[in-house]
This record gives C-alpha cells, sequence and structure tokens, in this order.
C-alpha cells in the first residue's frame, strides 16, 4: 500500500492567515540573550579567566547566528563590575550603560551612507538608528540595517572618517578605568581604508580591546586578518532556532519546526519567514505527494499553478523547497541514526518515517539532487511554475514508476 494513500489532505493553501505575532521581545544585552553559541562563549570565558583576552578579535559568523550579539556580550561581561564565572551581573551601573548601548567606553563602528552628497559620514552620525537597529533586530543583517537607515540602493561603507574616529577614540584614556572597546560590525566594508588601522591593531593603546564582527571574513585585508584571533560562530541548529520563535516570536510550536528546517541556521531569516508564513509546508508537501502518487491531475494542476504563481514569491517558493530538501536529509540520516537523535516535532518524524519505507537510500540521494538543482534554478530567477513541473514529473517517476520494494 502507499504510505500517502491513507491520509486525504484537503488541497488548500493556508493562504496569508498571519496568526503570528513577529515582534520580539526586548532580550538585553547578556551572554544569556544569545541563542546556542555555548563553545564560542565558553571560548571567551576562558580568556577572561585566565586574564588572556587578546587586544583584538575577529567573529566569524554565518549570517543570522549571533555575531554582534555576542561581541556586546562579551564587551558587557568584561566590563560588568561583578560578573560571575559565566554571565556579567546585569545590575551595576557598567552593565545598566550597556543595557542602554550607552557606556562611554564602547565605541561601534559600522558601514553607513552619507546623509547629504560631499561630506563623508562617520558612525556616529547614526548612533541613535544603530540603537534601535540594535534592539529591534539583535540578530539584524546588513538588509535590516540600510533599510533602517533609509540607504536606498546606496551601499554603505566604513569611511576613512570613521577609521581616523576610532584611532582618536582609543587613544584617549578610558573613562571608567577599565577596557576602552570597539566593537567594529562588518569590517569587510573597510576596504583600503582598513590600512589605515593597521598601526592601531599591531600597537594597541593600553587596555584597548578591538572586537571584529564578520559574515565575509575573505573580504578583509590579509594585513588585518593575519593580526586578529578568531572566533568562530557555527550556524544554529535547527532545534534551537524552532524553540527561539516559540519563546521571543511566539510562533505557533508547528510553524516553527518547518521554518527552522528551512532556515539554514540564521535566526534573522527563520523571522522573515515566519512573517511571510504563507502556508502549512508540510500539509502543502502532503498534498503534493497525495496528488501524485494518486495521479490527480487536476489537484497537481491547481497545485503546480499555486506555489508557481509570483503571489507566493521565489523566497517561499525556494524555502518549502529547501524545507522538503531537510526532511529528505533527514530521512538519509532515518538509515542510521535512532528517531530520538534526528530532533523532529512529531509530524514530521511520521513523514520522515514513511517516506524511509517508501524510498530506498539511493532514491533518496537522487531526489536530494534534484531539490537542490530547482533551488539552484529558482534563486537564478528560472520559471517557477515549470521548476515544479519538472520536479513533479521527477518525483512521479520515483514514486509510481519505481515503487521499491522496501
Ligand atoms: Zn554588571
Amino acid at each position: 500500500m502507499h504510505p500517502f494513500s491513507k491520509a486525504d489532505f484537503l488541497f488548500q493553501f493556508y493562504a496569508c492567515t498571519c496568526i503570528f505575532v513577529c515582534q520580539e521581545a526586548a532580550i538585553g544585552m547578556l551572554f544569556s540573550a544569545l541563542i546556542n553559541q555555548q563553545q564560542a562563549r565558553e571560548r571567551l570565558l576562558q580568556m577572561v579567566a585566565h586574564q588572556r583576552v587578546p587586544h583584538a578579535l575577529l567573529f566569524r559568523e554565518p549570517e543570522g547566528s549571533g555575531g554582534l550579539l555576542l561581541a556586546i556580550a562579551f564587551a558587557t561581561y568584561v566590563l560588568c563590575e561583578q560578573p560571575t564565572a559565566n554571565e556579567a551581573c546585569g545590575q551595576c551601573s557598567s552593565c545598566q550603560k550597556m543595557d542602554r548601548l550607552m557606556h562611554p567606553d564602547v565605541h561601534f563602528s559600522f558601514p553607513v551612507v552619507s546623509r547629504k552628497s560631499g561630506s563623508e559620514p562617520t558612525s556616529d552620525d547614526y548612533l541613535q538608528e544603530w540603537r534601535e537597529f540594535l534592539r529591534e533586530f539583535p540578530y539584524g543583517d546588513l538588509q535590516d540595517w540600510l533599510q533602517l537607515i533609509q540607504a536606498e540602493n546606496r551601499q554603505g561603507n566604513i569611511t576613512a572618517a570613521e577609521c581616523r574616529e576610532i584611532v582618536r577614540k582609543l587613544s584617549l584614556k578610558s573613562f571608567e578605568g577599565k577596557y576602552k572597546i570597539l566593537i567594529l560590525w562588518l569590517p569587510e566594508f573597510l576596504g583600503q581604508q582598513g590600512n589605515r588601522l593597521l598601526k592601531l591593531i599591531e600597537e594597541p593603546p593600553e587596555d584597548t580591546l578591538m572586537l571584529f564582527v564578520s559574515q565575509q571574513p575573505q573580504r578583509i585585508l590579509g594585513t588585518i586578518t593575519s593580526r586578529l584571533q578568531t572566533i568562530q560562530l557555527s550556524p544554529l541548529p535547527p532545534e534551537e532556532i524552532a524553540q527561539a520563535l516559540i519563546a521571543r516570536a511566539k510562533a505557533h510550536p508547528q510553524i516553527a519546526a518547518q521554518i527552522s528546517l528551512a532556515a539554514e541556521g540564521n535566526y534573522r531569516q527563520a523571522l522573515r519567514l515566519l512573517h511571510d508564513a504563507h502556508a502549512n509546508w508540510l500539509d502543502l508537501l502532503r498534498n503534493w505527494l497525495n496528488a501524485i502518487a494518486k495521479q490527480q491531475i487536476p489537484a497537481l494542476v491547481q497545485w503546480m499553478e499555486e506555489i508557481g504563481s509570483s503571489k507566493t514569491g521565489r523566497e517561499q517558493q525556494k524555502f518549502f523547497l529547501q524545507y522538503f530538501l531537510n526532511l529528505i536529509e533527514k530521512t538519509l540520516q532515518a538509515h542510521y541514526l535512532p528517531p530520538a537523535n534526528l530532533h523532529l516535532p512529531p509530524a514530521e518524524q511520521d513523514f520522515v518515517n514513511r517516506l524511509k519505507q517508501q524510498l530506498s537510500f539511493s532514491q533518496l540521494v537522487s531526489l536530494s539532487e534534484k531539490l537542490n538543482a530547482a533551488i539552484y534554478h529558482i534563486e537564478r530567477n528560472a520559471y517557477a511554475k515549470l521548476v515544479f513541473h519538472a520536479l513533479t514529473l521527477q518525483l512521479q517517476d520515483l514514486l509510481i514508476r519505481t515503487p521499491t520494494s522496501a
């Protein structure tokens, strides 16, 4: 019997039901505000415990994994007046200033655009917006930032004037007698101006701490990266993303689980997906496979029309495929891992069990290649309806024409 034939789901899109609240609660500037990154956190704490904090660190983060937040939490920790072994107190006057993002010894640098033509902007021109950005989008990316400062189509950069400001600020005495800290977000936007910081990094003034947070370290001048110690962040595991979506963004658990499987370890991306969630992807996927297995041609045609339409949008199409791909990967893993190690919610686990019975290992591998190719084409603006049509035919081959005996 076909594993999908028992279920008889009504074909329907959950058209923009908007049942989710996507606003996040304020989370503070402490380590505890971070999703995961236990390993990177431990390394930083060890440095402090052994009094071996280097004067310049490079946080390499896969997008949406919390690099900026980690750098700020670290700054909060080293400046805290009464830290414990693994967290700042959150109460002392230094912690309070950090919480307001107004500590006089902490300087932020980030890409900006000029407000009027001819003038060279510095980060200080945008401090108010910056605080707003950090509060509203602690996992925000460049797109969020440029939108917030209404950069329109201009690309931000970190200017020569900003580099001069950095050198000036770090040469001053610290106000509160501890570290002077620079948190520089996206040093890849320094370009050749980075040379202006070389001497500072090479021979830093006393009690200086420079924290660089980069998503594309390969774009930073080699003369800079070679002088920095690296803290590597990891992409967030799906189960952590799902938990955070439920706890912080009040997402429905089922939707959170689905999104977490498509977000590629990027919490900011997960929030975007939550915000734009049009469909229950698992139902959508079941409907598709059911219609294929039962050869319900009208339902299939309607399905392809809907998913391929511009109303669904390229991002949703891509992430729906990413979600399916992730379930295929979990099904492959299910061949050698017990269910508990797959960290799947019950509905997805059930789906994976059925898929595992239906398709052989090599069929799953072949399907994952096809899904990867489809994602590639969608990303490059291929005609979406055609992509889904081709995929449907390929799935038909797998599900009907060459059934396995398993
Ligand atoms: Zn404190």
